[in-house]
C-alpha cells in the first residue's frame, strides 16, 4: 500500500490535539488526540511513499516504533486514506491513460468522499469503463443525460430515438445547433462520444432483432413527449421488468422536471405500479391519459424550459452513477419532482402495486406499515442490494408523501 491522506478532504487543526478533516456536515470528521509530530506525519502521506520508506522516515522523527502501521491503519479505518497504487489491473489501466485521469480527477476525488476503502474510489471508476447504459429520447433531457453518463467514465452509453434534430432539440452539452437536421440518435452519439475523449472502443451492439438486449446495466428513459414523461406506459416498460433490467425516468411535463422512479423490477414500484395507484385515486385517470395520447390538441411546441431540462438531465445521471457505482438512490420507489418557478424539490413516493404484474407488491407484503413514511423506508431497505446499504445518496424530507394522481 502506498497510503495518500485523500485530497478531497481539507484539513484544519480544532485545537492543539484535533484534527478536523474535510468542512461539510455530510463528509466531515474530527480525528483526536494527535500530537503535532503525527500532524506532520501526515503530510508524508502523500502517495509517493510505500509503508517500508515511511517507518524510516518516522524512525528519523523519533516517533515510536509500530506508530506509523498503526497510524495507517487508524486512518484506513476512519476512511481518510486512500491507496495511491491500489485498484488492480483496471485500476492501473485507467491510471495509465493520463488525459482521462486528469480529465476525470474531480470525479475520482468526489468518488473518495463517497467511499471508505483505500481504493474504492479509483475501483469503482475504472470499473465504470465497463459498464453499458441506454439512453431512449434524445431531446433537451436524453442528449444531455447520455453525454454527462459518458463524460462521467461510463464506457459505453447507447442513445436511441427517431427522426431528425430540430432547433427546439438544441441544448448546451446535449445537442449542438450545427445537428439541426441530422438523424437524432447520430447527433446524439457524437455528443456522447465527444464528452469523453480516450474512452473505451464501442462494442458492436449484441441487440437482437426485435428483442430487449440483455447486456445493459441500466436503461434511462428520458421521453421527449410530455404526456410519457408524466404517465410513463407500462408496454413500454414490461419488457424491462420482464427481463429483469434496471431503469430510471427522467423528464419535463408542462413546468415540471421529474426524476424517477428509479425501477429495480420485482422490488421497487414501476411505471405499471404508478398507473395502478392513479386509478386506485382518481377512476378517470384512464380516461385522460387516453386524451392526452390521442393528441387531439394543436401540434405546438411542448413546453420545455432549457434550465429546467438541464436540471433534471443532471440530477438523473447523479441518480444513475450512484446506482452503478452500488448504490440505491432515493429515486427507487419515487418520483423526485421540481417545478418552477418555484423550484422546490419533493419526492412522491411509487408504491409496488398488488394489481401490476411487476411482482414488487407480492415481495413486499407483510413488510408495509400503516405509516406511509415508515413503510417506505421499509421498502427502500428492502429494495437494495447489500453493496448498496451503506449509504442513501438524498435525504427525504418530511411532510411531502403526499397522495398524487
Ligand atoms: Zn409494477
Amino acid at each position: 500500500m502506498v497510503p495518500r491522506m485523500k485530497p478531497a478532504l481539507r484539513r484544519g487543526w480544532r485545537d492543539l490535539n484535533t484534527v478536523q478533516f474535510g468542512m461539510t456536515p455530510a463528509h466531515a470528521m474530527t480525528l483526536g488526540p494527535m500530537d503535532q509530530a503525527t500532524g506532520d506525519f501526515l503530510d508524508l502521506l502523500n502517495g509517493t511513499r510505500g509503508l517500508a520508506l515511511l517507518r524510516e522516515e518516522a524512525r528519523g522523527m523519533d516517533l515510536p516504533e509500530g506508530h506509523v502501521d498503526a497510524l495507517v491503519d487508524r486512518l484506513a479505518r476512519a476512511g481518510l486514506v486512500e491507496d495511491a497504487k491500489g485498484g488492480g489491473p483496471a485500476a492501473d489501466a485507467l491510471r495509465g491513460k493520463k488525459e482521462v485521469m486528469d480529465r476525470l480527477a474531480p470525479d475520482l476525488a468526489s468518488l473518495s468522499l463517497t467511499t471508505s476503502g483505500p481504493d474504492d474510489a479509483i475501483s469503482l471508476l475504472s470499473a465504470r469503463r465497463s459498464l453499458r447504459v441506454q439512453v431512449r429520447g434524445a431531446g433537451r433531457v436524453g442528449a444531455v443525460l447520455a453525454a454527462l453518463l459518458s463524460g462521467a467514465g461510463v464506457g459505453e452509453v447507447d442513445v436511441r430515438d427517431w427522426g431528425r434534430v430540430e432547433p427546439g432539440d438544441v441544448a448546451p452539452g446535449g445537442l449542438p445547433a450545427a445537428s439541426v437536421g441530422e438523424r437524432r440518435d447520430t447527433a446524439a452519439r457524437r455528443a456522447v462520444s465527444a464528452a469523453a475523449p480516450g474512452r473505451p472502443p464501442r462494442r458492436a451492439s449484441r441487440t437482437a432483432a426485435g428483442g430487449e438486449d440483455p447486456g445493459f446495466s441500466l436503461v434511462v428513459l428520458a421521453p421527449r413527449d410530455d404526456v410519457d414523461v408524466h404517465a410513463p406506459a407500462m408496454a413500454v416498460a414490461e419488457p424491462l421488468v420482464r427481463s429483469g433490467t434496471p431503469h430510471l425516468y427522467a423528464g419535463v411535463v408542462e413546468a415540471t422536471g421529474v426524476v424517477g422512479p428509479f425501477v429495480l423490477p420485482g422490488e421497487t414500484g414501476c411505471a405499471g405500479c404508478l398507473h395502478e395507484t392513479r386509478t386506485d385515486r382518481d377512476e378517470v385517470w384512464p380516461r385522460l391519459v387516453a386524451q392526452w395520447r390521442s393528441g387531439s390538441g394543436p401540434r405546438s411546441a411542448r413546453p420545455c424550459d432549457l434550465a429546467l431540462a438541464t436540471t433534471v438531465a443532471g440530477l438523473a445521471a447523479a441518480h444513475a452513477l450512484a446506482f452503478l457505482d452500488g448504490r440505491v438512490p432515493s429515486s427507487a420507489g419515487a418520483r423526485w419532482e421540481v417545478s418552477l418557478p418555484g423550484l422546490n424539490w419533493h419526492a412522491r413516493p411509487v408504491w409496488p402495486h398488488a394489481a401490476c404484474p411487476c411482482g414488487a407488491a407480492e415481495k413486499g407484503k407483510g413488510e408495509h406499515t400503516s405509516k406511509e413514511e415508515a413503510a417506505h423506508e421499509t421498502m427502500a431497505v428492502q429494495g437494495s442490494s447489500e453493496e448498496s446499504c451503506r449509504k442513501a445518496t438524498a435525504p427525504r424530507p418530511a411532510g411531502t408523501w403526499r397522495a398524487h394522481v
